[in-house]
């Protein structure tokens, strides 16, 4: 255990352990922000560029999944790691019902820099791409999880940047593995925004010789007067 995991499961115990969703005491996500997050249906993504394979979404990037996607980002709950890569299989599932497609799925995470997960000590998308693979698995989908995307370099934080920006920021910031498992790649992401990355995703794939039937998020961030 790290010493910061340490200093927060001892003030959980002197405090009380919170949500991460809403913040009333309970033991990880109350059963309230989990009713409330597994009742979305997923959806496609709308207003995202063009040359984009289907975008489905668990969620919107709003109030308790949020929340709970920004707890999981800074490693203050990864028990919520399971509920969120379970939006994320949701997403592949709604895409598979809605194209028939019979699968095997593999699940391609985008990946994070080094800095990133030495400072978080979690990839956040690799680990919710095997959650995923595993409720897929667990509703009979044959699904696997696969590496097949490399970081080239590392891209400036993007949070402050807007769409041109992010895409002159991640381009040839990824490189694609050749030879993917059998299977239909779907990329998979924690939070789509503008969509830069997942297009930088489809180009890498692309140079490797695979081209993704999809991608699946835990949440997209709501449109701000129609636009991305
Ligand atoms: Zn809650």
């Amino acid at each position: 255990m790290r010493p910061r995991d340490l200093v927060t499961g001892l003030a959980d115990l002197v405090l009380g352990a919170r949500c991460p969703g809403c913040g009333r005491p309970a033991p990880g996500a109350c059963e309230q922000c989990v009713a409330g997050v597994v009742a979305v249906r997923p959806f496609p993504v709308p207003g995202l560029p063009s040359g984009l394979p289907p975008v489905l979404a668990g969620g919107w990037y709003d109030g308790e999944l949020r929340q709970l996607v920004l707890a999981a980002k800074e490693r203050e709950a990864l028990g919520v790691v399971g509920l969120l890569g379970g939006r994320v299989a949701a997403a592949a599932a709604a895409w598979l019902l809605a194209t028939g497609h019979g699968g095997p799925v593999v699940l391609v995470p985008v990946p994070s820099s080094r800095a990133g997960v030495a400072a978080r000590g979690l990839d956040l998308p690799w680990a919710l791409a095997g959650a995923a693979a595993a409720r897929l698995r667990a509703a009979g989908a044959a699904a696997s999880r696969w590496r097949g995307l490399r970081l080239v370099r590392a891209p400036r934080d993007q949070s402050e940047l807007g769409r041109g920006e992010r895409l002159a920021n991640l381009a040839g910031a990824l490189r694609g593995v050749a030879r993917p498992p059998d299977g239909v790649p779907v990329v998979v992401d924690d939070i789509v925004t503008t969509g830069a990355t997942l297009a930088e995703a489809v180009r890498a794939g692309s140079v490797a010789g695979w081209v993704p039937g999809a991608a699946a998020v835990v949440a997209a961030t709501p449109l701000r007067g129609g636009a991305r």
